[in-house]
């Protein structure tokens, strides 16, 4: 039989944990492999990163309250344009 205790995660087995919908015997497997554990990881990472921006997209004045939480000076519009050593 195979051992599926003993091989490593595919990619697609790595997409499937990180939307935890990943089989228990490859849980197990994730468990006792550092390689495949942070492969894993940085895709959970990847997925709950694009979740965020997915979310946040549609949202009016998201962009208005990072930058109120960042401080980000406001120079008055030049640097939006292109070309501005006319
Ligand atoms: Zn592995």
């Amino acid at each position: 039989m195979t051992d599926l205790l003993l091989l490593h995660l595919t990619p697609e087995e790595i997409e499937l944990w990180a939307q935890g919908l990943c089989p228990a015997v490859r849980d197990a497997h994730l468990a006792q492999c550092a390689e495949c554990r942070s492969t894993a990881e940085r895709e959970r990472k990847l997925i709950r990163e694009l979740a965020r921006l997915t979310r946040f997209a549609p949202e009016f004045g998201f962009a208005e309250r990072v930058m109120a939480k960042v401080k980000i000076p406001t120079r008055s519009g030049p640097h939006l344009r292109p070309h501005t050593d006319a």
